[in-house]
């Protein structure tokens, strides 16, 4: 049976770190969270940030717009935040409205106050290896790889998904620790053929069920990223976790894995943030 991956408890031990690195700035780093419209897991993912901040000692400000907010008052907001000296990170929680560009959102917010790396300049500097704000999902995945000593360099690293958030830095990220690696999507065909080779697999499709006990090869270390309900409405990942975790060495329970290191990356960022701005 596989060793679950605890990213709650490593996520409250690097909270505490970055709380004692926050506490010796200059002054409070500060991130500006804004949500548009009530969906409601939205509004669950903004107040654990706000709660993450608090948790960490960064100031967080919330600014909360209604669903017909137009694009140019979103857009106006993000100048108002990107001019503001004291403000260190910007997030904008997505999805968005249909009738406002997430990509004129993202554009428009300040490359060294996007804290999400969602930005074109910031992905770039994901595809280089410079130094700069980490993908936060992915880098929360790279964290927990790295405290349960898992080997990357020369092993075959498969992710499943190839979306601008989470598949394609995730592999980005893999390939840069020197693993060999693949990326299947909706269109990859005998999908098992290929994660059965993997020594490394990363699920981010958000379909439950969709990894299957027989995809997986035995000892594989498994991380599963989505974010799904099954029929009874519970959280869940892409893995039939019983099966997958009776072949895998480790796996990342859901929830309880990869979710919890998401949110610990933005808090890192934020500071990566704060720092470069106190020193400006
Ligand atoms: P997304 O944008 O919908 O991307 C899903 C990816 O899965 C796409 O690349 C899609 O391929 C691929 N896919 C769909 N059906 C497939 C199939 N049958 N076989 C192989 N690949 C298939 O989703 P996302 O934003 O990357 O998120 C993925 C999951 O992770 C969701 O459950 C989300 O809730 C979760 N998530 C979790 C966290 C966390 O902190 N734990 C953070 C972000 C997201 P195409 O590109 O060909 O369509």
């Amino acid at each position: 049976m596989a060793i679950k991956m605890d990213g709650k408890a490593l996520a409250a031990k690097l909270r505490m770190q970055i709380r004692d690195e926050v506490a010796i700035l200059a002054r409070k780093p500060t991130l500006a969270v804004v949500l548009v419209g009530d969906d409601p897991a939205s509004q669950v993912y903004v107040r654990n940030k706000e709660k993450d901040c608090e948790e960490c000692g960064i100031l967080s400000q919330g600014y909360r717009l209604p669903a017909d907010t137009t694009e140019k008052q979103l857009l106006d907001l993000i100048d108002v935040l990107n001019q503001n000296a004291l403000v260190d990170g910007i997030l904008v929680q997505l999805p968005l409205p249909n009738h406002i560009s997430e990509q004129k959102v993202i554009h428009a917010i300040c490359p060294d106050k996007d804290v999400d790396a969602f930005h074109p300049f910031n992905v770039g500097k994901i595809v280089t290896g410079e130094d700069g704000f980490l993908p936060c999902t992915p880098a929360g995945v790279m964290e927990l790889l790295k405290e349960y000593q898992i080997e990357i360099a020369g092993k075959k690293c498969v992710v499943v998904g190839r979306s601008n958030i989470v598949g394609k830095p995730m592999a980005l990220l893999l390939l840069r620790e020197s693993g060999t690696v693949t990326i299947c999507h909706s269109k990859t065909s005998h999908l098992e053929e290929i994660t059965k080779k993997a020594d490394i697999l990363v699920s981010a499709v958000g379909k439950v069920g969709i990894i299957t006990g027989d995809m997986v090869k035995d000892g594989a270390v498994v991380v599963d990223v989505a974010m799904n309900h099954n029929a009874e409405g519970k959280l869940c990942g892409d893995c039939i976790y019983d099966e997958v975790a009776a072949k895998a060495s480790y796996i990342t329970p859901v929830p309880g894995g990869v979710g919890p290191m998401t949110r610990l990356i933005l808090m890192k960022n934020t500071l990566t943030a704060a720092k470069m701005h106190i020193k400006e």
